[in-house]
């Protein structure tokens, strides 16, 4: 084995986020080994990467002790959209908790430096606007979106325990609404459902008036970001924001990707879920300077691959005609 390379367990490495760092771990030469439940990830997310010679895949549910020898753990493991942890939301923040404490138990028996996947949930509806690292949340405690938002800040909470009380070396994320290709079609995240919904020609759903706003980072900036936390110094233990910057509302993404799509969906307006945030966008100059990260694939870009990965997708499905939508008119 080379010098440089690590051994690097990531938790939830078959979902979204974790099947495209797995890919840029192997990418930097580092041995990967991917922990899933597939409880919202799936194995196509990463079947291009079963033949790779240091790659691993191990089902296993991180509520459960784990015992193996790495160098550093990235711990993504959790479902992250409202549908998907509101659906046994006690195992919501099983894996928030006892899945940080196995993680960090795991981190101090074999010194691997460990990072969290944290979010800008833990600010709740948050009454500061953008929000800064220090601003301490408005989260509700016994409202629908607690296992989360409550699982995460508990998270934080043993993590930095684990720092103070076992000199652990820590990376705290906290992230921002991600976006990109590899997805969950039915997770009912807004930019999946809006594309979805585009292509096939069905209503767009906007939550209440839409006038809502959150700001959307293409999934290769976040994963840079990621990287960059991880092989900061020592005495960078976050928390960090990371996310995109360029605030939006939610009206304007619908029409946004109607637009793209060249779709010929109508808006629909829908009740807003209880407790939705109203406000939501990153103050990220902590990133910036310590991480010297910004995020560069403005959201054009970024909606463009990621309507290209979902019409491949559902035309493979057959769910929707052969030809893209774009040239249907
Ligand atoms: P995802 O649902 O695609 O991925 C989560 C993965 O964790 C899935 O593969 C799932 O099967 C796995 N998992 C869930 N519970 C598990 C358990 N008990 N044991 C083992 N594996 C388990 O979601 P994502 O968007 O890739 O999110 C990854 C991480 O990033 C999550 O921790 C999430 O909270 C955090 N995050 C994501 C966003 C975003 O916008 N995507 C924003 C904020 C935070
Ligand atoms: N949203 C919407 N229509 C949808 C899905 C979501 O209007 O079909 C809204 C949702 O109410 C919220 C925003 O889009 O205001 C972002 O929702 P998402 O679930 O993607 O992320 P989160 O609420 O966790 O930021």
């Amino acid at each position: 084995m080379s010098s440089t390379r690590k051994r690097i367990l990531v938790t939830g490495g078959a979902g979204f986020l974790g099947s495209h760092l797995c890919e840029r771990l192997l990418a930097q030469g580092h041995d990967v080994l991917c922990v899933d439940n597939y409880f919202t990830g799936r194995k196509d997310n990463i079947a291009h990467l079963l033949g790779e010679p240091h790659f691993e895949a191990m089902r296993h549910d991180i509520c459960f002790p784990l015992y193996v020898e790495v160098d550093e753990i990235y711990n993504l493991a959790c479902p992250a959209s409202p549908i998907h942890y509101q659906f046994d939301p006690v195992q919501t923040t099983k894996t928030s908790v006892l899945g940080a404490i196995n993680m960090l138990g795991l981190a101090k028996r074999v010194k691997a430096k460990i990072f969290q996947s944290s979010t800008s949930e833990v600010y709740g509806d948050p009454t500061v606007h953008p929000q800064r690292e220090e601003y301490r949340g408005n989260v509700n405690p016994i409202g629908p979106r607690a296992c989360y938002d409550e699982g995460k800040r508990a998270a934080e909470t043993l993590f930095f325990d684990y720092h103070r009380q076992h000199n652990l070396r820590i990376r705290v994320a906290r992230i921002f609404n991600t976006y990109g290709p590899r997805m969950h079609p039915n997770d009912g995240r807004v930019v999946s459902n809006f594309i979805v919904q585009a292509l096939k020609g069905e209503p767009i759903t906007v939550y209440g008036s839409g006038e809502q706003t959150r700001a959307f980072c293409f999934v290769d900036d976040l994963i840079e970001g990621f990287l960059r936390l991880m092989a900061a110094s020592d005495d960078v233990t976050g928390p960090v924001n990371l996310g995109n910057p360029v605030e939006t509302t939610v009206r304007e993404l619908a029409e946004r990707i109607i637009a793209m799509t060249g779709s010929r969906s109508k808006i629909e307006t829908k009740p807003l879920p209880v407790d939705d945030p109203v406000q939501r966008c990153p103050d990220i100059s902590r990133a910036r300077n310590l991480l010297d990260w910004e995020p560069r694939v403005p959201l054009e870009t970024g909606l463009e691959r990621t309507i290209a990965y979902f019409e491949r997708l559902l035309r493979e499905r057959g769910e929707i005609a052969a030809a893209p939508l774009r040239l249907r008119a």
